[in-house]
């Protein structure tokens, strides 16, 4: 259901109603976004009075502590299909939820970093980056050039397993053909993501990381 045409400028003029489609869109469209989002809010890594739009790019950004800011400006078709996988699919409110999803999912490896699996899933991500010279590592947005170290980067990688595991599981499957499948070299190569040729150990590990996480959720409740 949605009310209201949503548009960079009704993020200027309206940011509530804004807020509110985006966290709904991200929620019914996303097999784990609703779950992410409250375990933001039951762990304070979300705090919706802190929960701020910025209207002049894309960028987006979480402290952890509950400050949120999310991009509204969209990306160029160039930028969504190399940073985003699948990103060419997507529609402008597809593309916002995605980065909230995403800036969710630094929530969820926050919360989880001193666990086993969220542990394992970092220190992979950060063995790719040390081993390829910071050239490749597991996501696009990871070699962006704007992040700079392994850590950084690998923290992006990290990241962004988490969110294309929450958009769902056929998607994070799609994902992991993606890192292993010749097919795709090229563009693999492009995007600076590298190629494995198993990924069933990294896909479980994904998997638990963020039961992990999401299983926090009720602590507090
Ligand atoms: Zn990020």
């Amino acid at each position: 259901m949605v009310s209201k045409r949503i548009t960079p400028e009704v993020a200027q003029n309206d940011p509530d109603s804004f807020k509110s489609e985006v966290l709904q869109h991200m929620g019914t469209t996303t097999e784990l976004g609703a779950l992410a989002w409250n375990l933001g809010v039951n762990n304070g890594t979300v705090d919706p009075s802190r929960f701020v739009l910025n209207t002049r790019s894309w960028v987006s950004q979480s402290n952890g502590a509950g400050h949120l800011v999310l991009g509204t400006q969209p990306m160029s078709e160039g930028e969504k299909s190399r940073l985003l996988f699948h990103g060419e699919r997507l529609s402008y409110l597809d593309e916002v939820s995605r980065r909230l999803l995403h800036e969710l999912g630094h929530g969820a490896l926050f919360l989880a970093r001193h666990d086993t699996n969220m542990h394992t899933v970092r220190a992979l991500t950060h063995s790719v980056r040390v081993q390829t010279g910071n050239a490749h590592g597991l996501s696009a947005l990871g070699s962006m050039p704007f992040y700079e170290t392994p850590n950084d980067k690998s923290i992006e990688d990290t990241t962004e397993l988490l969110t294309m595991r929450m958009v769902g599981k056929d998607h994070f499957d799609d994902y992991m053909a993606f890192l292993r499948d010749p097919r795709y070299e090229a563009a693999r190569t492009s995007s600076g993501i590298i190629a494995l040729g198993d990924t069933d150990y990294l896909a479980d590990t994904v998997n638990e990381a963020l039961s992990e996480a999401l299983s926090k959720s009720q602590s507090n409740d």
